[in-house]
């Protein structure tokens, strides 16, 4: 595929989930693969993380001087694996500054194949990662780069999940809930504000333990003066434990979904929210005749070897 074609692919496919139980609760359910938006089946520049990489990659390779990009991630990072191969797909060099002490696992492995290198900074450093003092230290270490922060939130990242919204709402004009999942919730952000001040209802399932999300998610749209986002709430119930964590019954549902639809889904994101979908339709969240959108956000390159042992 040219640079053009990968980055200006036509929109992700929207399908039905057909299911009695939900029919008879009067519930239209589909799902937005933007999983399959990818250069290659299993590549990590897929979902998301190629939502947000989009206007990054294209602004990167606008400039007259081929910078390499330097960005951070948790040994386990979607975002690291999307940015190493984004890299090698459009011949960009990258680095990779990863938390905590050397490890290697399937990951970064595949980071490494795909080119980035890495640096593994201890947790204090790392937290403090995006100060003055911290980056200025990079800059001597690193020389001149394009920084993204962690996750790849930035507001090119937002603009890229806006164009998502905009994509969503174009498919299906009656849309009345969208749930996604959340890690620093860029990604919810770009949506509402490309939803605009509609009446749907955007559900962020928090993949993680803590309140925190909310308040960044606040102020990530108070950055964006020119847009007025749809209503949005984040759910922090759905976590099964905490990030990564990933107990045998959500294990158990996620095999079951893929059975059901021959969607493959994994634990860290997607997969818990479908269980939150499941939950919530249970618990007669949505009104009867919502019509409902599950994103699936991608994130499939961490699953190795298809179903999940439980
Ligand atoms: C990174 C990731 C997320 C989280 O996205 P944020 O914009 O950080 O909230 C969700 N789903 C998948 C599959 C991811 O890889």
């Amino acid at each position: 595929m040219t640079t053009e074609q990968l980055l200006r692919p036509s929109p992700s496919p929207l399908q039905a989930l057909s299911n009695t139980a939900w029919e008879a609760r009067g519930l239209q359910v589909y799902i937005k693969r933007d999983d399959l938006l990818a250069p290659a089946i299993a590549d990590p520049f897929c979902g998301n993380k190629w939502r947000k990489l989009q206007y990054n990659l294209a602004h990167i390779l606008n400039q007259p001087e081929r910078l390499p990009i330097l960005t951070f991630g948790g040994p386990y990072s979607n975002h690291i694996a999307a940015v190493a191969s984004a890299g090698r797909h459009f011949n960009i060099p990258t680095i990779g500054v990863i938390r905590g002490e050397v490890v290697t696992n399937p990951t970064l492995t595949k980071a490494r194949t795909d080119g980035m290198q890495l640096h593994f900074i201890d947790r204090t450093t790392y937290r403090q990662k995006h100060t003055p003092e911290i980056q200025q230290q990079f800059l001597k270490q690193f020389g001149k780069v394009h920084l993204i922060p962690e996750g790849g939130t930035n507001a090119l990242a937002l603009k890229g999940c806006t164009a998502l919204g905009k994509e969503l709402a174009a498919q299906l004009p009656d849309m009345t809930h969208l749930l996604l999942a959340c890690g620093t919730g860029g990604t919810l952000a770009g949506v509402t504000l490309g939803l605009e001040a509609t009446n749907i209802e955007v559900l962020g399932i928090s993949a993680l333990k803590g309140n925190f999300l909310t308040r960044e998610v606040e102020q990530l749209l108070n950055s964006q003066f020119d847009a007025i986002p749809t209503s949005w709430q984040i759910f922090t119930t759905f976590h099964h434990g905490g990030y990564a964590k990933a107990p045998k019954d959500l294990v158990r549902f996620i095999n079951q979904f893929q059975t059901q639809y021959d969607i493959p889904l994994e634990p860290v994101y997607t997969g818990k929210v479908a269980w939150a979908l499941d939950q919530l339709i249970a618990q007669n969240y949505f009104p009867e005749g919502s019509r409902v959108v599950l994103l699936h956000s991608g994130g499939l390159q961490g699953l190795v070897g298809g179903l999940m042992e439980i």
